[in-house]
């Protein structure tokens, strides 16, 4: 019997061509880390190091920085050793812990750091083809996604709004703006939720987990008295 054209044939479970897409993603930014890391003489991993070292105003440690990146000690520790090398990372006495060594960038680093931070602006013009309710959509699905792979342990906990104990979701009656945070005491809506906010602060698990269920839709929202903004 003769197979059905592919266009008829079942297409699978959505979550799954989902993946697919999103793997397809990463082999984008895998490829464009390679290309613009070369000229700049660092690899991809030193790349995003030298980010994550940047992003941590207090200094960061060696096995944090693993984490984040998602990586082992060991090459979590080559990388920094061959930035150290090349000038663009120090390492100094941790302020919190004197027996402790925290990483911070040069000047020269600083000026790497800004220069590598951009390069996700390729998948950033790719995403512009998205309309505006498709892209806060999208938004709220990474969001969930995220914060899914950080409950799996799959990454490091991230500096999200979802797990953030400014984050008041569903406070507010406005449809465009209904959470608040309650750092820059300021109402926003879903198209402004940060995936890597520099004041976000994390919120304890019991707190998160409500601040998730609201948010998500699973627990009923809580207005804040005459809240309109
Ligand atoms: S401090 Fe940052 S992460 Fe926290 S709620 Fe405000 S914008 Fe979101």
């Amino acid at each position: 019997m003769p197979r059905p054209p592919a266009s008829e044939s079942d297409p699978g479970p959505i979550g799954q061509r989902v993946a697919v897409g999103l793997s397809r993603v990463g082999v984008a930014l895998k490829a464009q880390a390679w290309t613009q890391a070369g000229p700049e003489g660092v690899t991809p991993t030193q790349a995003q190091a030298l980010v994550v070292i940047k992003a941590a105003r207090e200094g960061l440690r060696l096995d944090r920085l693993a984490r984040q990146l998602g990586v082992t000690a060991p090459t979590a520790s080559d990388a920094v050793a061959a930035l150290v090398a090349k000038g663009f990372v120090r390492r100094e006495r941790d302020a919190r812990d004197g027996r402790a060594v925290a990483l911070r960038v040069t000047p020269s680093g600083d000026d790497l750091a800004r220069r590598v931070a951009v390069w996700p602006d390729f998948l950033a013009r790719a995403v512009d083809a998205l309309d505006e309710s498709e892209a806060v959509v999208f938004l709220r699905g990474l969001v969930k996604i995220v914060r899914t792979l950080q409950e799996q342990g799959a990454i490091a906990p991230q500096r999200i709004c979802v797990a953030c104990t400014h984050f008041r979701p569903h406070v507010h009656v406005d449809p465009a703006r209904p959470h608040h945070c309650a750092f820059v005491d300021a109402a926003f809506g879903d198209a402004a939720l940060r995936l890597d906010c520099v004041d976000q602060a994390p919120a304890t698990v019991a707190a998160a987990a409500t601040i998730w269920a609201r948010w998500s839709g699973a627990e009923a929202p809580a207005r804040a008295e005459g809240g309109t903004s």
